[in-house]
């Protein structure tokens, strides 16, 4: 019966890994092709000041327009493209989305706004984004303050000293870099240690259970004082309930991001919604 019931399980194993390979080859195949046909799109979710819940900028969050499948999110393609090499245009393309957007908002009384992007392994660890970031900083003439620039943990330690000199590099330009999904990486603290930063965004995995588990409100409430402690300001992701809100502005957490106060939406959206008399959440 065990053998049968492993050749089952064997079968079974097999069939779901063939969807899965033909997925992932159907998405690599269409990827390449995906970025001349304009396929991507650049969405935006709110940050804001948990003080006041005013806006203050955005996080651009990348999304696929696959002409079979709708739109895929990053989570299903960003690692594709990583392994295949994609990654490195694509990324040089989500840079200058942001740039242009930035430029667009500053010439529509929207200066004030800050952009956060996310840089993939490769893109830190390739030699072109100084030199691209550079082109467009001059090229549109904006205020490096007004991006930001994000990095998994993850992704910085796969080469500390490489990491440790672009972080440097792009501080020197007067951009702002962020630590993405803090906490869930091994080496949170030794990160803190190595490498010049502006903010770090706590993962949303602490924020999901800050109600309902006594650790991960003792997690979060103690890595907001240890940023603080450093000079280094914090975003919460993932606030999803009024409670969540209240307990990070409680402990003086900055900023948040979250579908409470809205999901990531296209850029003409956003701009609608600062357009739009602030609406009071909770
Ligand atoms: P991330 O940078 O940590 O982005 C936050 C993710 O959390 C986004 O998922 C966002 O939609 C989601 N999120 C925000 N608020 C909430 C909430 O309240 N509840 C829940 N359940 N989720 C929330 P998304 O857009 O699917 O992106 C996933 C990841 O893909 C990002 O995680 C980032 O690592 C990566 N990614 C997205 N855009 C880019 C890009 O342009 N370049 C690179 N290299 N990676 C990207
Ligand atoms: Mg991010
Ligand atoms: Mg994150
Ligand atoms: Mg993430």
């Amino acid at each position: 019966a065990a053998k049968s019931q492993g050749r089952g399980n064997f079968q079974f194993f097999s069939a779901a890994m063939n969807v899965a390979t033909h997925e992932r080859l159907m998405l690599e195949n269409r990827l390449w092709l995906a970025l001349e046909q304009h396929e991507f799109e650049l969405y935006l979710q709110p940050q804001v000041r948990l003080a006041d819940q005013a806006i203050i900028g955005a996080e651009a969050l990348l999304r696929w327009h696959h002409p079979e499948l709708g739109l895929v999110g990053p989570d299903r393609f960003i690692p594709i493209a990583e392994e295949s090499g994609l990654i490195l245009p694509l990324g040089e393309w989500v840079l200058q989305q942001a740039a242009t957007l930035l430029a667009s908002w500053r010439a529509r009384g929207l200066g004030h706004l800050r952009l956060a992007v996310n840089l993939s392994a490769r893109q830190c660890h390739g030699a072109g984004l100084l030199p691209q970031l550079d082109r467009l900083l001059a090229e549109h003439g904006l205020d490096p303050a007004l991006l930001e620039l994000e990095i998994t943990e993850s992704a910085a330690m796969q080469d500390p000293e490489r990491s440790r000199k672009l972080l440097r590099e792009l501080r020197a330009r007067g951009c702002k870099v962020a630590i993405d999904d803090f906490g869930t990486g091994y080496s949170s603290l030794s990160y803190l240690k190595l490498f010049e930063i502006d903010r770090i965004k706590i993962d949303r995995g602490f924020v999901k259970d800050i109600e309902s588990d006594p650790n991960d409100a003792v997690i979060v409430a103690a890595t907001i004082a240890l940023a603080h402690s450093l000079g280094l300001s914090v975003v919460a992701e993932g606030v999803e309930t009024a409670a969540q809100r209240d307990f990070l502005r409680a402990k003086q957490c900055e900023e948040g991001q979250g579908y409470l106060f809205a999901r990531p939406m296209p850029a003409v959206q956003f701009e609608a919604l600062l357009a739009a008399p602030a609406e009071q959440a909770g």
